[in-house]
């Protein structure tokens, strides 16, 4: 849904711009301690305000990157910082601009997103945990050339009602509420993706049906919330009575 002046449904995080921009410095290097990317590859950006993004700077290593490293960008494409920002500003600016419920952008080269990628190919319904992505598939958006236009028009393609799709020949989006969710949502996705080329080595995975895979999505809907529906689990008490 498009953002609209009687209804504002941003949730910006509060923090001063240096410490949200160290926040997002931090989350390059897990993703690269984590195995999830390698070397300056892959890009980070997080809202700053309705029309400002902070976004990783261009082709520096992310040991070396700063707070200050990290550039300020509006909607329109200006930018502020002493650093030039991602090539790939195009993709985050319109995810931003367009998903006023996201707040973070995440792109990695991992290994296993990318092998399926380079293949041209989703991830299939194959195991329940898809619906983390937020519907039955994970897409994978059409081949552009990195930093274009038209790259981001696929992408938001391959995204709609989803938070992670794959890049033909080139990696993985994942986007969130926070840095925190995004990274979380791009650790899940890449050990399904790991698990699918497995069990593609091994045969051709069984694939849930489209009846279990909306009700996942629905039970995704409350999990870990005490709304989550289990008739047999009652709770007894706030604490254990047994004494010890
Ligand atoms: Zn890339």
């Amino acid at each position: 849904m498009p953002p609209s002046a009687s209804q504002p449904s941003f949730n910006l995080p509060t923090r001063s711009r240096l410490d949200l921009a160290a926040e997002v410095v931090e989350t390059c290097r897990k993703m690269n301690a984590m195995g999830l990317n390698q070397g300056p590859s892959g890009n980070v950006s997080m809202r700053l305000d309705e029309r400002h993004f902070l976004i990783t700077p261009s082709g520096l290593a992310y040991d070396a990157m700063r707070p200050e490293d990290v550039p300020v960008m509006d909607m329109a494409g200006q930018w502020f910082g002493r650093r030039r920002p991602s090539t790939e500003w195009r993709f985050h600016r319109d995810v931003l601009k367009s998903r006023v419920e996201t707040n973070v952008v995440l792109h990695t080269h991992s290994m296993f997103s990318t092998t399926l990628a380079c293949l041209r190919r989703g991830i299939p319904p194959f195991h329940y945990m898809i619906a983390v992505a937020g519907g039955d598939t994970i897409r994978c958006a059409s081949y552009a050339t990195f930093g274009t236009q038209a790259l981001s028009d696929n992408v938001l393609k391959a995204l709609e009602g989803r938070k992670a799709c794959l890049l033909a020949n080139h990696g993985l989006i994942c986007v969130g509420v926070s840095l925190e969710k995004a990274l979380g949502l791009a650790v899940e996705v890449e050990t399904l993706a790991g698990m699918y080329c497995r069990a593609r080595q091994h045969g051709i995975p069984r694939l849930l049906d489209h009846r279990e895979m909306t009700r996942i999505i629905e039970l995704f809907r409350t999990y870990g919330t005490p709304e989550f529906p289990d008739a047999e689990l009652k709770q007894a008490g706030d604490e254990w009575p047994g004494g010890r």
